[in-house]
C-alpha cells in the first residue's frame, strides 16, 4: 500500500514537473513576442521608409533573427524580402508558421535559416538561392555582441579567469573593423540594437562569443565607426556622430542600458 502511494506520489510530482517546464517554455516564447515589439519600438526610425512610411523593394538580412521582428517590419513596413539568419532557430518553434502563414497577411517573403554570419560558404549559398547580393538592410538587435571572433579577454574583467576547454566563462574580444568589413559585403546600412548590461549574464552566450559590451568597447568601437564610416545615432537621441561627438556619446551612455544607431558608407 505505501509503495503504492509513493507510486502515485512520484508520478504526480514528475507529470507536475513536466508541466512546469512546459510553462516556463510558453512564457519564454511569449517574451520573445513582446520583447521583439519592443526592440522594434527602438529601431524602427534607422529604417529608410519611403513617403508613406513603407520600405517598398527593400530587402533585410536580419542577423541573429528571433523570428518576430520580421514579421512586425512586414506588417508595419511591407519590405519586399526579409531574410533571418540564426546559428540556432531551435528555441522559435513558431519560425515555419510565419514563414509560410506571413502570406496571409504581407506580400513580403520572410524566409528563415539556420546559418552563422561566419559561416561564409552556407551564407553565400543561401544568398544564391535566395537570388540577394547586397542587402539594403542588415539588421542586428541585441546580436553584436555575439559577433566577438578575437582572442578572449576575460582576463581583463576577470583576473582569475582561465581558460577552460568548454571556454563557458571565456569572453572573445570584439574587433570592430573586421566584423563591420563583414557585414558591409553583405548590405548598405548595417543597424543596430544593442543593450548593456556590463554586470549581467548572457544567457545566450556561445563558448566566448557572447557577454554584453562594456561601455569601454562602445567607446572603442564609435571610435573606430566614427573615423571610417558614417554613423548615424537613432536613440537615445538622433544626431550625426562625428569624431567631435565621442565626448557627448560616452557621458549619454553612462545614463543609459541600450543604444539604436546605424552605419553606412562615408
Ligand atoms: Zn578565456
Amino acid at each position: 500500500m505505501t509503495c503504492n502511494t509513493d507510486d502515485v506520489a512520484e508520478g504526480l510530482s514528475e507529470r507536475l514537473l513536466k508541466c512546469l517546464e512546459e510553462l516556463d517554455d510558453l512564457k519564454d516564447d511569449l517574451d520573445i513576442w513582446t520583447d521583439s515589439l519592443e526592440e522594434l519600438s527602438e529601431i524602427e526610425d534607422a529604417f529608410e521608409v519611403d513617403e508613406r512610411n513603407r520600405l517598398h523593394g527593400k530587402t533585410i538580412l536580419d542577423v541573429g533573427t528571433d523570428c518576430v521582428k520580421p514579421l512586425y517590419i512586414a506588417l508595419k513596413f511591407e519590405a519586399q524580402k526579409i531574410i533571418g539568419i540564426n546559428e540556432d532557430l531551435s528555441p522559435y518553434s513558431f519560425a515555419s508558421d510565419i514563414e509560410k502563414k506571413t502570406k496571409l497577411l504581407t506580400k513580403t517573403k520572410i524566409r528563415f535559416y539556420d546559418c552563422s554570419l561566419f559561416d561564409e560558404q552556407n551564407l553565400k549559398k543561401i544568398l544564391r538561392k535566395e537570388k540577394e547580393d547586397i542587402f539594403d538592410f542588415i539588421l542586428l538587435s541585441k546580436t553584436l555582441h555575439h559577433l566577438r571572433m578575437g582572442e578572449c579577454i576575460a582576463k581583463e574583467r576577470d583576473q582569475k579567469h582561465k581558460c577552460l576547454p568548454d571556454e563557458e566563462s571565456c569572453i572573445y574580444k570584439f574587433e570592430e573593423q573586421k566584423i563591420f568589413r563583414r557585414l558591409f559585403q553583405y548590405g548598405k546600412r548595417v543597424i543596430v540594437f544593442e543593450a548593456f548590461y556590463p554586470q549581467g549574464d548572457d544567457e545566450d552566450k556561445i563558448r566566448g562569443r557572447g557577454g554584453y559590451f562594456t561601455k569601454e568597447e562602445m567607446k572603442q568601437m564609435f571610435e573606430h565607426l566614427s573615423e571610417y564610416y558614417r554613423v548615424e545615432l537613432i536613440k537615445p537621441l538622433k544626431y550625426r556622430l562625428a569624431k567631435s561627438k565621442l565626448k557627448k556619446i560616452e557621458s549619454e551612455l553612462r545614463q543609459v542600458d541600450f543604444v539604436c544607431f546605424y552605419v553606412e558608407a562615408k
